[in-house]
């Protein structure tokens, strides 16, 4: 059950951090699609609320327990991207300013190095007019996967974020340290317009170090007592 206890552990440390609120989810891959908390807090996730879904998303086993609408995120990005192990959708409070500024977020702090990759901005009125901002059909999955191509995360304007990795920990590492950095730059900017950005070349070194394996096994620890913790 250890895949599974890591994507218990994902939920409850992005919420740790500020990165999903009680509507942000957090999924990880299936040999028959993926699995995905059913539509509570992630703060309060526990084993019994995982639901396996195919790659079309629908839900392989529910038992009655209630999905996420905007769950064709993941299903639509586990098909466009077959390296991909793990998806973090979230609604990151410091992302969503560049998301409807055009202000492009860019690389400047090591920890959140990928940002200098260059993120693109999913504009869902590109696809669909007077939506609700949510993902919640294939169509508008499959656009936003489009939008994403290959790279590590997106900024969705005016709702959020959408964050990948080929492990469970890079992509809840992206996430933690993508909300930092976007942090970092409005600091950064309210200082000074002349700000030093990490180069290509600094960019392109700082890739292979990011699996946050010091990070991971720490938030993992503490998460998991917690929701021990809760059950008893
Ligand atoms: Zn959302």
């Amino acid at each position: 059950m250890e895949p599974l206890e890591d994507l218990v552990a994902a939920n409850r440390i992005l919420a740790a951090h500020g990165v999903i609120d009680a509507y942000g989810h957090v999924s990880l891959r299936s040999p028959r699609g993926y699995y995905l908390a059913q539509a509570i807090a992630p703060e309060r996730v526990q084993l019994d609320d995982l639901i396996e879904y195919d790659l079309d998303s629908n839900p392989i086993d529910a038992r009655g327990r209630e999905s996420v609408r905007e769950r064709f995120i993941h299903g639509e990005i586990y098909k466009a991207r077959p390296e991909v192990m793990a998806v973090v959708h979230n609604h990151s409070p410091s992302v969503v300013p560049f998301s409807v500024t055009g202000v492009p977020m860019r690389a400047l702090f090591h920890m959140a190095a990928f940002v200098g990759d260059g993120l693109p901005n999913f504009e869902i009125r590109d696809v669909q007019k007077g939506t609700d901002l949510l993902v919640k059909t294939p169509a508008l999955g499959k656009a936003l996967a489009l939008t994403l191509s290959s790279k590590p995360a997106a900024l969705m304007r005016g709702h959020g974020a959408v964050v990948v990795g080929e492990s469970l920990p890079r992509a809840v590492g992206r996430s933690v340290y993508l909300e930092q950095s976007a942090r970092m730059q409005m600091q950064a900017l309210l200082l000074s317009k002349k700000i030093t950005y990490l180069d290509a070349a600094e960019v392109k070194a700082s890739m292979p170090i990011q699996d946050y394996n010091r990070a991971w096994p720490l938030w993992r620890e503490k998460a998991l007592a917690q929701a021990r913790a809760e059950r008893k």
